[in-house]
């Protein structure tokens, strides 16, 4: 059979050149331009490998919080990169990680900023809602001091890790350090648009922006929060935060939460002061 459309001919061959002139420059172009004030973001998916984190007590067999945070980490880093932003994640599968290793993996990068995601747990079940922590030596409540104990036990920490427990004047030297008071200080920012972004996300209570001495947050040179999503060990809450709908909706209030800092706090700063108007003194 001949070809109906003559080669040389008919509607295609005319947009032929420019057609291949369109592919040319969409492939020099990035797929989406990175948004203001992001360039990379460390996304710290809890536990893994031997460090189990938080039982769930809505599924037979058990189930546990390092499984969880991975797939809501997945997803952050799923709706960031969309957006733009060069992402990493600590760990990209089911295995052991240091906190130590993890935040000096954002430092080493230079990340713009630190989000360690975690299911949050009670001894007693009872308790609902998500909250959003930076660092502070003095955890807000008692809730806040024992959920950061069991956040920081680290079965991978090796001896004279940062991770093991310092003493409060080592933790204060980096405190006082200028860097990371600045940084400190955005954490708090960091939180708090997290945490606006969850709350609409999530039925349950929405227990507020809080400190505590989280030793995955020590030494971050830049802005660093641990997000507790919900209470695993709560029937409705637990059901809620481990399902695919719950998963992506609290994901993608993570993701704007970050995407918001990176607007309203970073973007500010990099932007080239405005030459003098002539006539200033
Ligand atoms: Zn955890």
């Amino acid at each position: 059979m001949g070809s109906i459309c003559p080669r040389g001919r008919g509607p295609g061959a005319a947009l032929g050149p420019l057609l291949g002139a369109a592919l040319a420059l969409l492939v020099a172009l990035p797929a989406v331009a990175a948004p203001p004030g992001l360039r990379l973001v460390v996304i710290d998916p809890g536990h893994g490998g031997t460090n189990l984190g938080a039982p769930s007590r809505v599924h037979h067999p058990v189930r546990y919080e390092k499984e969880f945070t991975l797939k809501v980490a997945r997803k952050v880093a799923a709706r960031l990169r969309e957006a733009g932003v060069t992402v990493v994640m600590t760990r990209e599968r089911d295995r052991d990680m240091s906190l130590k290793a993890r935040i000096s993996l954002a430092n080493r990068l230079r990340a713009d900023a630190f989000v360690s995601i975690h299911l949050n747990a009670t001894e007693v079940p009872g308790p609902t809602g998500h909250e959003t922590f930076f660092l502070a030596l003095e955890a807000t409540d008692e809730a806040a001091k024992r959920l950061a104990t069991f956040e920081n036990r680290d079965p991978v920490a090796v001896e004279g890790d940062a991770t093991a427990p310092v003493p409060d004047d080592a933790v204060g030297d980096i405190l006082l350090d200028l860097t990371r008071e600045r940084a400190h200080h955005d954490a708090q920012r960091l939180a708090e648009l997290i945490q606006r972004r969850l709350t609409p996300q999530s039925p349950f209570k929405n227990r507020g922006v809080k400190q505590a001495p989280f030793f995955v947050l020590m030494g971050a040179a830049m802005p660093a929060v641990v997000t507790e999503i919900g209470f695993i060990n709560h029937r409705a809450e637990g059901r809620y935060i481990t399902s695919e709908k719950g998963m992506s909706a609290i994901a993608e209030g993570i993701a704007e939460g970050i995407l918001d800092y990176g607007r309203l706090v970073n973007a500010p700063r990099s932007r080239p002061a405005s030459p003098p108007t002539p006539g200033d003194p």
